[in-house]
């Protein structure tokens, strides 16, 4: 990820003005967060650097608006001022200031969440009697925001967040959003004070009926990492390429053995259920050509359940990995293409629609049996966020679907769908041309998925 330096926990694009989008980065400083250094004379070393008190009634009564100062050249290789607010804050480089949100033009940076206390109004814990006629504390009950800098964006952007918050907290513009003056007499917001009607304008005009300004929540993951003993990999660009030859010597620098298969006439493979790949005569076996020249075209294997050469998947509805032609790649069960894609394969259901899969009323069905779900090392296809998941690794129990073993360990990483692919001897894993897992021996698989780094 190159968009920012400082890892976020959530990114989301605010489209509550489809002009003017806004992407709302999170990085929430939890309570366990301590001090690496003295931050305040309430913040010392080793102490938490915010209150760790959720707001006075439990919800926001009210907004704070802040000006700080412009970073006119961004160090630490931040790429925004926001984000290196945002890192100073983690840093422990704020004094005892701590907000809810940075905002530079056309990004935020959260660090506290909308219903807990910040450190902003330089008033303590006091009270004043508010626009509504309540008591209320710019600490104890506000969302803090702090604009960076003097220019227009930065403040529209300040204006169009403020917007969603009012949205989402119910609050009113003109009541319910205050100047840090209010509280303290600090000429804060510097910039916007002399302009505050015009701001609180903008902020009325930017509320819209719209129902749902914000896009789905985009993790910010790593390409590679584990999580519970799988290594799970951003794929890429995937492709489906049909081999029918060594697991271990594929020309591709990334690549995993993927479908099932099953050895016909002078040791050769044929596919299992659903398969659109990329298939190149030239390079295959006589027999190939002549049992699956009848579903190839330009170079393109579609082979469908209903092709089988084992009766298996005949007329089942198989879960299969789409990769479309346009549109974002997803997992769904059926029996045959039906239409043009770019590449698909299929596999036993591990995850469908969030859902642990049942081996009884998902799994059986399909037309699989148990002899692919033994403790061995295998690889599964996901999808999560709309991108394909490459995710590997070794099972313990005799099936690791009946036991959810699977599930449970990709439990929380937010996958839609996940199936597992084949396993055991035809196990491999290439990343940058080199094997970084296989079991022993080379042997000859079916079909491979490839990838992009
Ligand atoms: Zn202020």
């Amino acid at each position: 990820m190159t968009e920012t330096t400082l890892p976020f926990d959530s990114k989301v694009i605010l489209t509550l003005n489809p002009k003017k989008p806004v992407t709302m980065y999170s990085k929430i400083v939890p309570n366990s967060f301590k001090a690496t250094k003295d931050v305040a004379s309430y913040a010392l070393k080793g102490q938490p650097i915010k209150p760790c008190k959720a707001m006075r009634t439990g919800v926001p009564l009210g907004i704070t608006a802040h000006n700080t100062n412009d970073i006119p050249k961004l160090s630490g290789g931040y790429k925004t001022p926001a984000e290196q607010y945002a890192a100073a804050t983690w840093n422990c480089n704020m004094g005892g200031a701590i907000v809810q949100y940075y905002v530079s033009p056309g990004v935020t940076w959260q660090l506290l969440s909308d219903i807990e206390q910040g450190w902003h109004s330089g008033a303590g814990s006091t009270y004043k009697t508010g626009n509504r006629g309540t008591q209320i504390s710019g600490n104890l009950d506000t969302i803090s925001i702090e604009i960076i800098g003097s220019s227009s964006e930065a403040e529209e952007t300040g204006a169009i967040l403020m917007a969603f918050l009012c949205k989402k907290h119910k609050l009113e513009p003109a009541l319910d959003i205050y100047p840090h003056k209010f509280w303290s007499g600090k000429q804060c917001p510097i910039w916007i004070l002399p302009r505050w009607d015009k701001f609180i304008a903008t902020v009325k005009a930017n509320i819209s009926p719209a129902a749902n300004p914000v896009s789905p929540p985009v993790t910010s993951k790593p390409d590679r990492y584990a999580v519970s003993g799988l290594t799970l990999i951003r794929a890429k660009n995937p492709q489906i390429k049909y081999v029918d030859g060594s697991k271990l010597n594929q020309p591709y620098p990334n690549y995993i053995n993927a479908g099932f298969w099953g050895t016909f006439d002078e040791g050769i493979t044929l596919p299992g259920a659903n398969l659109c790949a990329d298939i190149d005569f030239t390079k295959l076996h006589r027999l190939q050509k002549y049992y699956l020249e009848k579903v190839t075209k330009n170079g393109k294997l579609v082979f469908n359940c209903m092709d089988n050469f084992v009766k298996q998947f005949k007329g089942k509805n198989v879960s299969t990995l789409v990769i479309p032609e346009t549109g974002k790649p997803y997992i769904k069960a059926f029996n045959g293409f039906g239409g043009a894609v770019k590449y698909g394969i299929s596999g036993m259901p591990v995850i469908i629609g969030g859902k642990d899969a049942s081996w009884t009323n998902d799994v059986l069905p399909q037309g699989w049996d148990s002899s692919p779900v033994y403790a061995t090392y295998r690889n599964f296809a996901g999808i999560r966020d709309g991108e394909v998941w490459i995710i590997f690794g070794a099972s313990k129990t005799a099936n690791h679907i009946s036991t959810s073993e699977t599930f449970n360990a990709l439990k929380g990483e937010g996958f839609s769908d996940v199936i597992a692919l084949d396993g055991g001897g035809s196990f491999v894993v290439k990343e940058n041309g080199k094997i970084t897992a296989a079991t022993t021996g080379d042997r000859r698989i079916n079909n491979i998925l490839t990838w992009e780094v």
